[in-house]
């Protein structure tokens, strides 16, 4: 059967993410279709193997398209967002230092299109969220202690991630405590522990490589087609076929 390939815009093109998105979307032409890459700046080249580049001055002339990945900076989130309500096109989003306003933006847009906003596109990682809260709720009355570990460059403590997984186990009835490590070049480690009187359990994740981030976005972006406007969370996407 001829599958029509998903039309992607990429916006934050130039970006680390950005890149790692360009490539794997190139692995999977039959699946994976980029009409769009969007840059801050004007880009050097127009076309970059096959694929139309476009400054962000230029987004409202951009081509059509089904979904935005959007791994841009703040200042470059309002106008994707105006743009995918504007086509009614779906949205994945995994800038981070967003305002509340943009928050509340993001809340509205999800009024008229399908789009997920998250800290953190690792598929383990929302497998991860769903076992801590079930460990949560089972476990009532076991202490419970998110552990994360980065390289010593990253600035925030606890990670975005860690604080999503907390409030994962608060949702399940626990009251975590957090600790965070700073060493090397460690890409991200994740230990939710739970502990009671004679046993222990840790829920650990390990990133061993940054494209986790970027398959989990495209994984995402392929699931959003075709379902109703609305929030949506990794988790809730994880059943989507691969
Ligand atoms: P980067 O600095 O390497 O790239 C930023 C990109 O945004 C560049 O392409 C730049 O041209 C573009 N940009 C800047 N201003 C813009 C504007 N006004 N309009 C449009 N585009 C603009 O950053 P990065 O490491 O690729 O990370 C990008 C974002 O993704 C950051 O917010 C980072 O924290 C976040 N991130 C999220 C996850 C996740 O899983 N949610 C993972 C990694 C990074």
């Amino acid at each position: 059967m001829n599958q029509t390939p998903l039309r992607l815009l990429i916006h934050g093109a130039s970006g680390r993410m950005g890149q790692a998105l360009l490539r794997l979307a190139a692995e999977h032409p039959e699946q994976l279709q980029v009409v769009a890459a969007v840059t801050g700046r004007a880009p050097a080249q127009r076309v970059v193997d096959g694929v139309p580049h476009f400054a962000a001055s230029e987004l409202p002339g951009a081509p059509p398209f089904d979904v935005a990945i959007d791994f841009s900076l703040p200042e470059g989130f309002d106008p994707i967002v105006a743009l995918c309500v504007e086509r009614g096109a779906g949205l994945v989003s995994g800038t981070t230092g967003i305002s509340p306003v943009q928050r509340d933006a993001l809340d509205a847009a999800a009024a008229t299109i399908p789009l997920v906003w998250a800290s953190n596109f690792s598929l383990g990682v929302a497998v991860l969220d769903e076992l801590v809260e079930r460990a949560a709720q089972a476990l009532a009355g076991w202490d419970c202690d998110v552990v994360e570990s980065h390289h010593t460059k990253k600035k925030d403590a606890p990670s975005g991630t860690a604080l999503t997984l907390g409030a994962a186990a608060e949702r399940g009835g626990a009251q975590p405590h957090y600790a965070s490590l700073r060493a090397g070049d460690i890409i991200g480690e994740h230990l939710v522990q739970f502990t009671g009187q004679g046993e222990r359990i840790e829920l650990v994740h390990r990133a061993t490589n940054r494209d986790i981030f970027a398959r989990g976005a495209l994984f995402v972006a392929r699931q959003l087609p075709g379902r109703p406007a609305g929030s949506y969370r990794v988790r809730d996407l994880l059943d989507g076929p691969r």
